[in-house]
């Protein structure tokens, strides 16, 4: 066993007890210690002379002990008091409730102590309350001026927990190889790994101790940067498998998508055209394509997605659309048969409950196909599958894609999303995927005024919507589904139905959920969509992609429980005709972070901004589903913090990958990159 993975439990000074407390903080093995960074630093280089000190100062005094008192408070705490002295003065520490202490300190001793300096007014000695020491024969033996701050667990002291790094350094660094080529090393300015490590649990002297607290300091950087480059070069990698895989190329005549342009009842926005070329000319390399299309709600992503499927379908393959709900493969499928009518494509709806026609995938009859999970997760066989769009999912991370494209079909995969994926999360969770943006909305957008009401005035929103639904407008009224409480939830969607019935008698009043039968609900979408229902209910089974044109009014109760982004989609569903629109947000509870979370929808209607804001109130492994990803741990790294650091990484991935395709040149990092990746390796690895 190499000596790095030596169970925590066998270095000195740790045994079975501690060890398994270590294991609370993730640190099993020698290894795993020296990767436990201290979370800040403590600076006891400002020594001090008795003499200079003033209150108020965090210092360092270098004496003897002169006299030990061991006294009581009123309270009946103990103090362990001890006049120290150096040439210049007389100080005072003590130590509340710490009897053992006794033991340790004695008269004569050498000691160093170290603290915030306060006045004892009654006897006017500069005293320091309970000061971290150290005593002559136990002083350590670098005499460490800068001493590392670990996050603890019940049961270690902290002064413990530096003692067992001291020992996890000494015995773990000489073992350590250097990974990186020296060149790697001196072109990034970077101190050598053993170094690094070593130093960030105990600096040398003479170190900014502002960058060590901001963990910015170049033993810093060496160690994230090493795990940023193994994450880099395991997703580079899996895109390098992929380019070296064989797919379709696409090459067709173009008659298709020209009629299908001519047919359309607007003109494509510069950005849509724009985007469109990308797509057909990565369909037309032999390698599988793997592309995100990242656009704004509204901006037009499902014309694009067209585009690209009648590509496929002119030569002769069939072409899936998977969408997150059945809801939205339903309003994909009926605006889809509308756009393509006149075009010979066979277009079929394909969902759990819509599954009779699984024999027109498989004779290929059916060569446009809409449906939800179903299409992958049933039996379902293509004839010829040659494109895979994936509509507004962003939980699909790296490694459910390639799993999904190990189940053997070799298709062109396109992913979309309506959530803008910053740059360090586009070079993680989706960095083995070409990228193309939608940056521009289809014109005569406009923007929806966004308010929030609270619940008290009610009325006031019961007249927004009567004057709405008067003036030619219509209006959805949505209702938080959230798993845990389904039952409840339906209820107040039900109940709110109701009343809504109640006081409006004069309009119509329709209701949708997930959990009604599909014919009954795409009833209610097409008198929805057809405007003989004026006000629909509905549980966020509206959020993403249902587009009526004439709707203008959003009202979304329990405002607070939606997140950041559902509430963009949800307010996405307006502002979509010639009527100007209005969402209203209606909180019940409000926590801190619903404030942000409305405060920001109030404030913001670009959902780049959004996204952002979302990042900072719920940081990005939330948001873009790192978690669900199947991504490794970041043990040191910081997505957010640390973007400038993963550039380089990325770089230096790309370059090494250049120059030896396996790392075959590279034992020791590719050993290290299977360590990371664990389970997950054989995803890129291909030998
Ligand atoms: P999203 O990107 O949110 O999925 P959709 O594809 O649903 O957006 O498009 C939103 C609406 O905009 C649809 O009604 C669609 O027909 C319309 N649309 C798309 N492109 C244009 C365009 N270039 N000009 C006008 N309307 C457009
Ligand atoms: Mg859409």
């Amino acid at each position: 066993m190499n000596g790095l993975n030596l169970p925590i439990q066998y270095l000195k000074g740790v045994g079975p007890k501690k060890a398994s407390l270590l294991k609370k903080l993730g640190i099993q093995t020698v290894k795993d210690a020296l990767y436990y960074l201290p979370f800040q630093y403590e600076d006891r280089r400002n020594k001090k002379n008795i003499f200079d000190i003033k209150p108020g100062e965090i210092v360092t005094v270098q004496g003897h002990i002169v006299q030990i008192n061991e006294l009581k408070t009123k309270t009946n705490l103990s103090i362990i008091e001890a006049i120290i002295s150096d040439s210049t003065g007389y100080l005072k520490a003590k130590w509340f409730n710490q009897l053992y202490l006794k033991k340790i300190l004695k008269e004569k001793q050498k000691i160093k102590i170290f603290g915030k300096a306060q006045i004892d007014w009654r006897e006017a000695y500069i005293e320091i309350v309970n000061p971290e020491y150290e005593i002559a024969e136990t002083l350590n033996s670098q005499n460490q001026e800068i001493v590392p701050v670990y996050r603890l667990t019940e049961g270690i002291s902290q002064r413990q927990m530096q003692s067992i790094m001291q020992a996890a350094v000494e015995f773990g660094i000489p073992l350590i190889q250097e990974p990186l080529p020296e060149k790697l090393i001196k072109k990034l300015n970077f101190p050598h790994i053993n170094e690094a490590l070593k130093s960030v649990h105990f600096p040398p002297h003479d170190v900014d101790i502002k960058a060590l607290n901001e963990k910015n300091s170049l033993f810093h950087k060496r160690i994230i940067f090493d795990e940023l480059f193994l994450l880099q070069l395991g997703i580079l990698m899996m895109k390098q498998n992929r380019i070296c895989e064989e797919g379709i190329s696409f090459k067709p005549e173009g008659k298709l998508l020209k009629k299908f342009l001519e047919n359309l009842p607007f003109q494509l926005t510069m950005a849509q055209q724009k985007v469109i070329k990308e797509i057909l000319q990565d369909m037309e390399k032999p390698t599988p394509m793997n592309r995100l299309l990242q656009g704004d709600v509204g901006s037009g992503k499902t014309v694009v997605a067209l585009a690209a499927m009648l590509a496929a379908i002119e030569c002769g393959y069939q072409a899936a659309l998977m969408a997150p709900t059945e809801i939205l493969a339903e309003q994909h499928y009926l605006n889809i048969s509308s756009l393509v009518k006149g075009l010979p494509v066979n277009v079929l709806i394909f969902t759990s409950t819509y599954n009779k026609h699984a024999n027109l995938i498989a004779s290929g009859t059916a060569n446009l196909i809409i449906g939800t999970h179903a299409l992958i997760q049933q039996n379902v066989h293509f004839k010829n599958l040659g494109l895979v769009v994936i509509d507004e999912q962003h939980r699909f991370g790296v490694i459910q894609r390639a799993m999904l494209k190990k189940k053997g079909l070799n298709p062109d995969t396109l992913v979309m999303t309506a959530t803008p994926i910053p740059r360090t999360m586009a070079l993680t969770v989706y960095g083995d995927l070409d990228y193309s943006v939608l940056d521009e909305l289809p014109r005569g957008r406009k923007p929806v005024l966004t308010k929030v009401i609270e619940p008290e005035n009610k009325k006031l929103v019961y007249k927004m919507i009567e004057e709405e639904v008067k003036t030619g407008g219509q209006v959805y009224v949505v209702y938080p589904l959230i798993e845990e409480s389904e039952v409840m939830d339906l209820k107040s969607a039900t109940q709110g139905y109701e009343g809504l019935q109640k006081l409006f008698p004069q309009y119509r009043v329709g209701l949708l959920h997930g959990k009604m039968p599909p014919k009954q609900r795409e009833e209610i979408m097409k008198e929805f969509r057809s405007g003989s229902i004026h006000i629909l209910v509905a549980t966020t089974v509206i959020e993403v992609g249902v587009d009526v044109p004439n709707a203008t009014l959003m009202i979304i109760t329990h405002a607070e429980r939606f997140g950041l982004s559902q509430l963009h989609q949800l307010r996405g569903r307006v502002g979509r005709g010639p009527r100007p629109s209005k969402c209203i947000l209606l909180p019940y509870k409000l926590t801190e972070e619903a404030k942000l979370r409305l405060k920001a929808i109030v404030n913001y209607s670009d959902g780049f901004k959004i996204a952002e804001e979302d990042m900072k109130i719920r940081g990005p492994g939330e948001l873009f589903g790192v978690k669900q990803s199947g991504m490794p741990d970041l043990k040191v790294a910081d997505l957010i913090k640390d973007q400038s650091l993963l550039e380089v990484a990325r770089k230096e991935a790309e370059i090494i990958l250049r120059e030896s395709l396996n790392l075959s040149s590279y034992p020791k990092i590719r050993a290290l990159l299977e360590e990371f990746w664990k389970d997950k390796t054989e995803i890129f690895m291909t030998a």
